[in-house]
C-alpha cells in the first residue's frame, strides 16, 4: 500500500464531550488521523484514553446526550459523515463501514438466528432476495473459518462459543464487503489461543478481501504483528504516531515507551493483560491546556504545566509525537518504568 494514496478516511479536529452531572468530560479533543485503502491502523492506549470513543464518535454512534460532538469533520469516500443524515449514515454503517466491538454478546441478537443476523444486511443493503442472501451467508460463515455453515445458520447466538460468536460477529462485519472494517478491542474477552486465531484470521481477510482496518486495543504487542501504522491516544488526544517498526523501534512520546515496556516479550498462556504505568489517565473537564500526560511522566517540567504540547514531526515521513522534549532535541532513553 503506497504512502502517498489518497486516505479512503479522512478525520479532522474531532471532538466530543460529555455532559455529566459532574460537569463536562472532555473525551477527545481535536483529534486528526487518516487511514489509506488497505492499510492497517492499531488505536492503543489505557482504557479511558479515547480510542473507542474517538471511533464511535466518527461512526456517530453514541447517545447524545450526553454526548455531543463539537467540532470537527470525518471525511469517507467524498462525504462528511458528521453532515450527512441519519439514514445515510445508516448506509454507510451497514455496507461501507464494519464494525466490531469487543463483546459481541452485546452486539449479537439474542432472539435473532445467525442466519437471520447475516441476511438482514444483505437484504437491506444490497437488495439480495432470500436465497442470494441465504448463499452468501454460507459463504461468509466459510470464510471465518465456521465450519457446517448451512446448520450453523440455524443456531442462535448462545450456541456459539466465544470465539466462535466473535467470527459471527466479523462475518456479519464484512457483509456488505465494507471498504473500511473499525475492529474495537475484538480480542480481548477470549483468551489468549482464540485471540491468536481472531488475529489470524483477520490479517487473511485483510489479504484476501483488501479492505483498511482500524484496530483499537490496549495492548501494543497485539498490533506489533498486524499493524502499518500505530496511532497511540492518552486523555483523548493522539500522543504519537507513525509506522508501526518506527514506534516500536525508536519511541518518542514517555507514554508509548512506558507502555513498550510493559509488552510481554512472550506471550503465552499465563501473559497478563498489560499492565501499564501507575496512576490513570485523567477525567477531562477542561479542553487541554498543558501536557495531560504530566502527573505521570518522570520527565515532566515548568512548560509542561504551561502549554498543551502539539504533534511534532520526529524523523521519518509520517512519525510525529506531542511532547516537548522533542523540541530542546534532549529526548533521552527512559530508565525502565516498573510494571
Ligand atoms: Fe512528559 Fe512534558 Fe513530554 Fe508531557 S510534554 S510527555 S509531561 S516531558
Amino acid at each position: 500500500m503506497p504512502d502517498t494514496a489518497l486516505p479512503i478516511l479522512d478525520v479532522r479536529g474531532l471532538k466530543t464531550v460529555f455532559r455529566t452531572r459532574g460537569g463536562e468530560v472532555h473525551a477527545v479533543n481535536s483529534v486528526d488521523f487518516h487511514l489509506r485503502p488497505g492499510e492497517l491502523l492499531g488505536v492503543v492506549g489505557e482504557s479511558g484514553s479515547g480510542k473507542s470513543v474517538t471511533m464511535m464518535s466518527l461512526l456517530r454512534l453514541l447517545p447524545s446526550p450526553p454526548a455531543e460532538m463539537r467540532d470537527g469533520s470525518v471525511m469517507f469516500d467524498g462525504q462528511d459523515l458528521l453532515k450527512i443524515s441519519s439514514e445515510e449514515l445508516r448506509q454507510v454503517r451497514g455496507s461501507r463501514i464494519g464494525f466490531i466491538s469487543q463483546d459481541p454478546m452485546t452486539s449479537l441478537n439474542p432472539v435473532y438466528t445467525v442466519g437471520f443476523q447475516l441476511a438482514e444486511p444483505l437484504r437491506a443493503h444490497l437488495g439480495m432476495s432470500k436465497a442470494e442472501a441465504r448463499a452468501r451467508s454460507v459463504e461468509l460463515l466459510k470464510l471465518v473459518g465456521i465450519s457446517d455453515p448451512e446448520r450453523r445458520l440455524k443456531d442462535y447466538p448462545h450456541q456459539f462459543s466465544g470465539g466462535m460468536r466473535q467470527r459471527v460477529m466479523i462475518a456479519i462485519a464484512l457483509a456488505c464487503d465494507p471498504k473500511v472494517l473499525i475492529a474495537d478491542e475484538p480480542t480481548t474477552a477470549l483468551d489468549v489461543t482464540i485471540q491468536a486465531q481472531i488475529i489470524e484470521l483477520v490479517k487473511d481477510l485483510r489479504k484476501k478481501l483488501g479492505m483498511a482496518i482500524i484496530w483499537i486495543t490496549h495492548d501494543l504487542g497485539v498490533i506489533a504483528g498486524i499493524a502499518d501504522r500505530v496511532m497511540v491516544m492518552y486523555a483523548g488526544q493522539v500522543v504519537e504516531e507513525g509506522p508501526v517498526g518506527e514506534i516500536f523501534r525508536d519511541p518518542q512520546h514517555p507514554y508509548t515507551q512506558a507502555l513498550l515496556k510493559t509488552v510481554p516479550a512472550v506471550r503465552g498462556p499465563r501473559a497478563e493483560r498489560l499492565q501499564v504505568i501507575e496512576g490513570q489517565p485523567p477525567i477531562m473537564h477542561d479542553a487541554p491546556d498543558a501536557c495531560s500526560f504530566r502527573n505521570r511522566c518522570q520527565y515532566a517540567f515548568d512548560r509542561c504545566a504551561e502549554a498543551n504540547p502539539a504533534l511534532t514531526p520526529v524523523h521519518v515521513p509520517g512519525h510525529r509525537a506531542a511532547c516537548f522534549l522533542l523540541d530542546t532535541a534532549a529526548t533521552k532513553e527512559p530508565e525502565a518504568v516498573d510494571g
